[in-house]
């Protein structure tokens, strides 16, 4: 049985109430784990805050060089992350291990690329006076983040966050708290220093403590409600803050676009991680000449999905994460089917598995605006198949979302590709291509999809203040614009 501290200042602390993380594909409890209140909230802030006035004056090349070094101790440890990351949330363990060797490569990425993205500008103004920009950590950033990507999300605002000179108390999820606790041991066995970075387990309460501590900055992802609440507490304090939430994808595929990879593109999109990808494919639009075919290729591809322990070798899709979130992708099949759409095939618990939180990858036909399942974010095994006559409503049906992730766009075309990319609202789009992550790209949505940019030079931007110096060379005893106006002539 695994048992969970409070990492406080480079001090692992013990605390009096626990709560239990266990696995989705048996139930079983791995192990207990603190629920830090406001008490351990305010003393991991306290830390952060002491140990940021050192750390920020750590030059920025060793700051980094402690993240090449955090990178190969995720490669080293592979083995034992990609297990924990599948007992915690449930998912087959190749696509653990892809989360692994992505989290490794993006921390490298920032290790290698911060310092020069971190340089400021210099501005010429005038023969005597120029300025300059310089780019200086924010303070404290509370990092609070979800379990689909347990160990990739919270390391996608920490490496950015530290290496640009900031102190960092990170949250993670309840449902994956000994990934977090693991994230705290391998920055500490990398060599950052006490206090620099903090690790508080603990449900949402403890997220909203650390939202109302002294605080400089948080940089969430998570579900659209929980980003409103983050917003309305930061306002007190007048926080930064970086929202990265929900989506409801659309995945439009044109009569020219090759249909047998936009089938099996849309297959893995949906399905993978068991569904529960914040840019996963959530409402498929196919042109009509195509969708009869289109739709019994994606039927029988689905039925062929293995479904099991995500243990299992072999297996497809594991459970989803928890019996909460398996209730809510019920009630919102429920709708759809009360409002007429049409279970191609799935939408139940699957019989041989009634242990754990499964449920069959369902396809859903005749779906309509007015449904759950396209007007809510699904978070799970589902996908809603429906069909557009022309580009016009593509788009049309695409925007009709309160979500603005990202899109895909399936076509031969290149002028259809452009002329889609600009019209989707959404801050991502894919052609031919599907959920891809590269370090170097921006990441982040628009509308109810969130603020601010992760990765990529837009991302660590996020995590620092510009500040403007200004500088004059010249002699002049005043200015013409200076007191006294009388004799001013401009
Ligand atoms: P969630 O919003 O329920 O929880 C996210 C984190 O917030 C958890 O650590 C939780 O404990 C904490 N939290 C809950 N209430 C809080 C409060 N009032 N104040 C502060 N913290 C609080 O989300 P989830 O179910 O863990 O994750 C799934 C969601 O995350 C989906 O909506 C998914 O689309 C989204 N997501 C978005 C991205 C992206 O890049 N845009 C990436 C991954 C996941």
């Amino acid at each position: 049985m695994l048992e969970g501290k409070l990492l406080i200042g480079g001090k692992w602390i013990p605390c009096e109430r626990k709560f239990e993380s266990s696995n989705p594909a048996t139930g079983e409890v791995l192990g207990r784990v603190c629920l830090a209140g406001k008490k351990e909230v305010t003393e991991a802030v306290v830390a952060a805050r002491l140990a940021q006035v050192s750390w920020k004056n750590t030059g920025i090349s060793e700051r980094a060089g402690i993240f090449i070094r955090i990178g190969d101790e995720i490669l080293k440890r592979k083995q034992e992350l990609k297990t924990l990351i599948t007992m915690e949330m449930g998912r087959p363990l190749f696509e653990s291990e892809i989360e692994v060797l992505k989290t490794s490569e993006m921390v490298k990425y920032f290790a290698n690329e911060g310092k020069t993205y971190l340089e400021g500008d210099a501005i010429p103004i005038s023969p005597d006076t120029f300025s300059f920009t310089r780019f200086e950590p924010v303070g404290v950033v509370g990092v609070i983040k979800p379990w689909n990507y347990p160990m990739l999300l919270p390391l996608w605002a920490i490496a950015p966050a530290l290496i640009a000179g900031n102190t960092v108390v990170l949250k993670p999820s309840d449902l994956t708290p000994f990934v977090g606790i693991e994230i705290g041991k391998i920055c500490q066995d990398a060599g950052i220093p006490d206090g620099v970075i903090n690790v508080v387990t603990g449900d949402g309460n403890t997220g909203k403590s650390l939202v109302s501590s002294d605080i400089d900055m948080v940089s969430f992802t998570g579900s659209a409600e929980t980003g409103k609440n983050i917003m309305k507490n930061s306002a007190e304090k007048l926080h930064r803050i970086s929202l990265e939430l929900g989506g409801s994808d659309a995945f439009i595929v044109f009569k020219d676009a090759d249909i047998e990879e936009a089938i099996n593109g849309a297959v893995w999109g949906r399905f993978m991680n068991c569904g529960q990808v914040c840019v996963s494919p959530k409402r498929i639009f196919v042109e009509s000449d195509i969708a009869d075919s289109f739709i019994e290729e994606f039927v029988n591809k689905t039925r062929n999905l293995i479904i099991g322990k995500g243990l299992d070798p072999g297996t497809d899709i594991g459970p989803m994460v928890s019996m909460e979130q398996r209730e809510k992708l019920e009630l919102q099949v429920e709708d759809a089917v009360r409002k007429g759409a049409i279970i191609e095939c799935g939408g139940k618990i699957p019989l041989s598995l009634q242990e754990g939180y499964y449920y069959e990858p369902t396809v859903l036909t005749g779906v309509t605006p007015e449904m759950k399942v396209m007007k809510e974010e699904v978070f799970g095994p589902v996908a809603a198949i429906s069909v557009f006559e022309n580009m016009d409503e593509a788009i049309a049906l695409a925007n009709k979302t309160i979500y603005g992730l990202g899109a895909s766009v399936w076509t031969k075309n290149l002028d259809t590709a452009m002329y889609m990319s600009s019209q989707l609202e959404c801050g991502m789009v894919w052609v031919n291509e599907i959920c891809t992550l590269h370090p170097q790209c921006p990441w982040g949505g628009i509308k109810h999809s969130g603020m601010g940019k992760d990765l990529s030079r837009y991302g660590i931007r996020e995590f620092v203040s510009t500040k403007h110096v200004n500088i004059n060379l010249g002699t002049g005893k005043t200015r013409q614009w200076w007191f006294p106006y009388a004799k001013t002539v401009l």
